[in-house]
């Protein structure tokens, strides 16, 4: 995504350039989707906003500015037809994410904007009527108004680490705590953690080697399971869905739509326990009636992953206790996968101290923030990605009227 907007008006034509550290523009873009870009959802408001945290009011106005069909009709008279999947979820129709890029390049550059790469902004400072801006080439840049929108702190490598939170605290904004989400749980005994590494670690590296029993989990795939979290012992939710055992812990859909609940009760010092409904259309009677025949219920990896986790020392229970334990194959969860690998990063500038109809931020003349950089997240299914575009697209035209009002 666009990392930094910057105008500044002359003779009342604005001139705008986008700053970008990385040697090419969206590296995250690139990833997202598995490579397909899942770039918007098809929902109404009313279906959308459930999807929005902490607070789906705020992007009200952003959303009705951009509804997702306006966003697919403007990627598409662009040359960027699209289509609508499982869960409305969007995709460009050639299911690559490069031609999302391609497109928005091409669009930036036809309207007359400076996409400069290479150019790691290191300093903001603001002087009486503008923003001064130092790069780590030596390249300075003065702008009247400015938008920062440089991400969260996930997939660092794609050029995200969190700058922007820096600079908006020196403007006096709040910088709400940040966390990961849409991540990898990781169940106890799942990854072989360092001696010493800590019993209160919370983060655990993705990259650490398995245990036996990740070993026997990971590649295991689950459909239609049902998912159920419990914080310190009481029911939180129940979702119904898809489920991945993964080299980081416990993923797919459903796994990472409890993930931001789970990480922020982690981080509040609570005790996490996920159970898994392996038949959620059968009750435990109905189970414990088909006898040693349970085993035709499940295909052979998730059979043998179930009685290694389950049943790992004694024997196999009785046909009861067996329906039972496929009813609540339950996980205490040690840690998840910080942002070296989430999908987002929760928390961020403080909504309160932004205005929802423009994005600028309060109290700071000519500073606004759009994108990942905001207190604002969603699940998966394309939310994030319209997060990013609708308060990118208001934050650039509530800094360009400004100018052309001076
Ligand atoms: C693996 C993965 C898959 C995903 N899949 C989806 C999906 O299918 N659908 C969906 O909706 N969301 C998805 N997301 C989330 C989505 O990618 C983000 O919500 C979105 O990219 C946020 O956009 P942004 O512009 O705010 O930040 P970013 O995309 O992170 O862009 C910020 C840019 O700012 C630049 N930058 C940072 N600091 C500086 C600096 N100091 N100077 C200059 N430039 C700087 C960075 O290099 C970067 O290019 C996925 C995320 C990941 C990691």
């Amino acid at each position: 995504m666009a990392a930094w907007g910057a105008a500044t008006v002359r003779e009342r034509a604005l001139r705008v350039a986008v700053l970008e550290k990385m040697p090419r523009p969206a590296r995250k873009l690139m990833l997202t989707g598995k490579g397909r870009c899942n770039f918007t959802n098809a929902k109404d408001w009313e279906a959308f906003q459930p999807h929005i945290h902490p607070n789906p009011r705020f992007l009200r106005p952003a959303f009705f500015n951009l509804p997702p069909e306006k966003l697919r009709k403007l990627l598409a008279d662009n040359g960027l037809p699209s289509v609508v999947e499982r869960g409305d979820r969007v995709f460009p129709a050639s299911r690559q994410a490069v031609d999302v890029v391609d497109c928005l390049e091409r669009m930036v550059r036809q309207a007359g904007v400076e996409l400069l790469c290479g150019k790691e902004v290191k300093t903001v400072a603001r002087s009486e009527n503008a923003y001064n801006l130092s790069c780590a080439d030596g390249s300075r840049w003065e702008c009247g108004r400015l938008i920062i929108a440089t991400g969260g702190l996930s997939y660092p490598t794609t050029g995200s680490t969190g700058d922007g939170y820096v600079w908006a605290r020196e403007a006096g904004l709040e910088v709400r705590p940040t966390f990961p989400s849409l991540t990898a749980l990781v169940p106890k005994g799942y990854k072989m953690i360092p001696e010493g590494a800590g019993k209160g670690l919370r983060h655990i590296e993705r990259g650490l080697p398995l245990s036996p029993l990740g070993k026997s989990l990971c590649g295991i795939s689950l459909k239609n399971i049902g998912l159920s979290v419990f914080i310190d012992g009481q029911l939180s939710c129940s979702e119904q869905g898809d489920l991945d055992f993964t080299d980081g812990g416990i993923e797919g859909p459903t796994g990472f739509r409890v993930s931001r609940k789970c990480v922020s009760a982690l981080n509040n010092g609570s005790r996490i326990r996920l159970e898994i409904d392996l038949k959620p259309g059968l009750d435990e009677r109905r189970l414990a009636e088909k006898g040693p025949d349970w085993h035709k219920l499940l295909p052979k990896d998730i059979a043998r992953g179930f009685l290694a986790s389950s049943f790992p020392a004694s024997p196999q229970p009785d046909a009861a206790g067996l329906a039972r334990a496929l009813k609540h194959w339950s996980f205490d969860i040690a840690g998840y996968v910080g942002y070296e690998r989430c999908v987002i990063t929760a928390g961020g500038v403080c909504l309160g101290d932004v205005s929802a109809k423009t994005l600028s931020a309060k109290g700071s003349e000519g500073l606004y923030l759009a994108g990942e950089v905001l207190d604002l997240d969603a699940d998966t299914g394309g939310y994030n990605l319209h997060i990013a575009f609708s308060t990118g697209l208001l934050a650039g035209q509530s800094a360009a009227l400004s100018a052309l009002s001076l």
